[in-house]
């Protein structure tokens, strides 16, 4: 079945429109038309860039001969979401002598949308980034929004900038190379959206549960626009994550905890990677939203079951300390002069921000 191509279009200050659907990094007039000077810096991962970047630049130098095109290429993986690599980023900038109308396009997943984002806020202060996210992940949350950043070691995405992209190509063909564990994980960041403000889509995803582990393009491009549709009407109200951005962070503070924790996950490891330390994240803040009376342990146990049922875990991987997970989580970024604030639940649909968390609850929840 042929999947139609879809936009989403996020409004606001710098407004600009989600493409979604098969084929478009080869569609070099499109991509082409977001670049208004003569400098591109395509920067994309070691595992992408040779299955992709070829397509991206060929079909820019068809629909523009002129454009003098770099390439910057990551490591695979949120390893390389350093202050170093973006060092290097900019390296690459200064080698092609971009000037501040150049166009930074990042092919791949939220590590390369991350950094190249970062790095295209920096250059001259601010250059245009386009995205062409290739992960699930990155289609459905981190190209859109305009947040971007690098890791530290004390902690993920302490240093960074608001800076939106021009445009966002979602090609769904990009999807069939993606292995498994980084669908499911993707399909983690899709059932949150259920999970904060949509109980009809969350019914949906649970219906949908094999159409969507088996890489349907047209369930999965559905999936996506929905996801989208979501974000954007968030992001358009709150760019700058002063209200109600932050609910986007369901099970984000305990799985950012859990990521710096364990260490970043790689393919060449097994930690949890990024969708699913939220996974976790998501089933935690579930179960202190039960213990502290929020939301009915039934609703919990549902999203448990959902997440379960998408091959996706739901519990702390053995060996990570309690009280090391705990202070982690006073590092986040939605905390507030000292107070422990989260994104909890009222159940299935109905996210909220809760100012001022009481640490021992918190710990019993983390306890195994
Ligand atoms: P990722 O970029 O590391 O990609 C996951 C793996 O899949 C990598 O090994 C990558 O090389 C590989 N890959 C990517 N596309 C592929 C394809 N089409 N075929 C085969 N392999 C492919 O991770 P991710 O899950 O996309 O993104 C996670 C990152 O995004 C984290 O750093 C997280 O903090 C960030 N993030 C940012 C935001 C935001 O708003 N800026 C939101 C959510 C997540
Ligand atoms: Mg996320």
């Amino acid at each position: 079945m042929s999947t139609p191509h879809r936009t989403v279009d996020v409004g606001g200050a710098t407004p600009y429109t989600i493409h979604i659907g098969p084929g478009l990094i080869s569609q070099g007039e499109a991509l082409a038309a977001h670049v208004r000077g003569r400098h591109v810096l395509l920067v994309s991962d070691s595992t992408v860039a040779p299955l992709y970047a070829g397509a991206v630049r060929e079909a820019l130098h068809a629909a523009r001969p002129e454009l003098a095109i770099g390439t910057f290429i990551l490591p695979a993986g949120e390893a390389s979401k350093t202050l170093s690599h973006f060092g290097h980023a900019v390296d690459a900038f200064a080698t092609l002598g971009a000037t501040r109308d150049a166009c930074v396009f990042a092919l791949g997943g939220g590590v390369v949308g991350d950094l190249a984002g970062f790095a295209a806020a920096c250059w001259m202060r601010g250059v245009d980034c386009v995205q062409l996210p290739t992960t699930l992940l990155s289609m459905v949350d981190s190209s859109v929004g305009g947040k971007t950043a690098v890791d530290i070691p004390q902690g993920k995405n302490l240093v960074g900038a608001f800076h939106p992209p021009r445009a966002v190509f979602a090609d769904t063909d990009a999807l069939r190379s993606l292995p498994p564990r980084e669908l499911r994980a993707g399909l983690a960041e899709v059932i949150k959206y259920g999970a904060i403000r949509d109980p009809l889509f969350f019914q949906w995803l649970e219906a949908e549960r094999e159409t969507l582990l088996a890489g349907d393009a047209s369930a999965l491009a559905q999936a996506i626009a929905r996801s989208c549709e979501h974000k954007a009407e968030i992001v358009e109200r709150d760019p700058l994550e002063r209200g109600e951005r932050a609910l986007l962070n369901l099970g984000h503070t305990f799985g950012h905890a859990i990521e710096t924790e364990q260490g970043y996950g790689s393919p060449d490891n097994d930690n949890l990677n990024h969708g699913e330390a939220v996974a976790v994240g998501m089933v935690l803040a579930a179960r202190l939203s039960a213990a502290l009376g929020l939301a009915d342990a039934a609703d919990g146990a549902r999203l448990t079951r959902l997440l379960a049922d998408y091959g996706l875990p739901t519990a702390i991987p053995a060996g990570l300390d309690p009280a090391a997970l705990l202070a982690r989580m006073r590092l986040d970024k939605k905390n507030l002069a000292g107070r422990l604030r989260l994104v909890l639940w009222r159940g299935i649909g109905r996210a909220e921000v809760v100012p001022d968390v009481d640490e021992a609850a918190v710990l019993a929840v983390l306890a195994p």
